[in-house]
């Protein structure tokens, strides 16, 4: 059994944004508030996270855990890795943390914490890692279970999603080719990104996540990357279809 916990299911700015008087901001409803995107995997006493926000650390303050045993990123983008140096409390105690990329992600990390990763010039009292570089349509071994990556395209840059037994992660959604959609049949969980209403560039928006949905048909499906121009999460959650529902921050699941 799989435990997993949605630590964030906001979009780039999450929810509230700053400043913002938009009514979603606003709320007083809990599942209205929605820090960056990342989920908390946990099997056999292991934990694993996708991805690490700038809400990382706030994220396990809420969802503690013990140990850490390794991070898997979808792509480069700021709300899914610039929360890299929050994992240090994790290294003092555990020492090297593995961490799980595509080379593509992976050099663009190098550039971006070169004080991390750099083995000639380690800051000293920097995270301790060891890189696991993935690919696609290979999958590996993660805690006992295997691991599919599953390529997606966020606009014009690939991003990872990935399915373990029958759930899959997959996140920064616009488009996915006919051989990802192969690798994500036969679902109980599919966890798909959702921006809005609204269409836009590199996010499927609501109609084309329930198009893509009732192509995959995954048992149930539970949307995340939420912007508030989606709309309130009660609200927008009584109209969509049964087997669809909205994410929220620290929702639990098991399966
Ligand atoms: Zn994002
Ligand atoms: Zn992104």
């Amino acid at each position: 059994m799989i435990q997993l916990i949605f630590l964030g299911t906001g979009t780039s700015q999450g929810i509230p944004v700053i400043g913002s008087d938009d009514p979603v901001c606003l709320s007083t409803n809990p599942k209205d508030k929605r820090l960056r995107c990342s989920v908390l995997l946990s099997w056999n006493s292991k934990n694993y996270v996708i991805d690490c926000g700038p809400d990382f650390r706030q994220q396990i303050l809420n969802n503690p855990i013990s140990s850490l045993d390794g991070v898997l990123f979808t792509h480069s983008h700021a709300d899914h890795t610039s929360g890299f140096d929050d994992i240090r409390p994790f290294c003092f105690r555990q020492g090297l943390i593995d961490i799980y990329s595509t080379s593509e992600v992976f050099k663009n990390l190098k550039k971006r914490f070169d004080y991390i990763i750099n083995d000639k010039d380690k800051y000293p009292g920097a995270p301790s890692v060891n890189t696991n570089i993935i690919k696609e349509n290979e999958k590996f071994k993660l805690g006992g279970k295997w691991v599919m990556p599953i390529k997606a395209m966020h606009n014009d840059i690939p991003v990872t999603g990935y399915r373990i037994n029958n759930i899959a992660y997959m996140t920064d959604v616009k488009t996915i080719d006919l051989n990802s959609k192969l690798k994500l049949k036969n679902l109980d969980v599919l966890i798909l990104s959702c921006l809005r209403i609204k269409p836009h560039q590199s996010h499927l928006n609501l109609e084309e996540a329930i198009e893509l949905v009732n192509e995959l048909k995954p048992k149930k499906t539970l949307l995340i990357h939420i912007s508030n121009s989606l709309g309130f999460h009660d609200e927008v959650n009584k109209k969509l279809p049964k087997n669809i529902s909205l994410a929220y921050d620290n929702l639990c699941i098991k399966c």
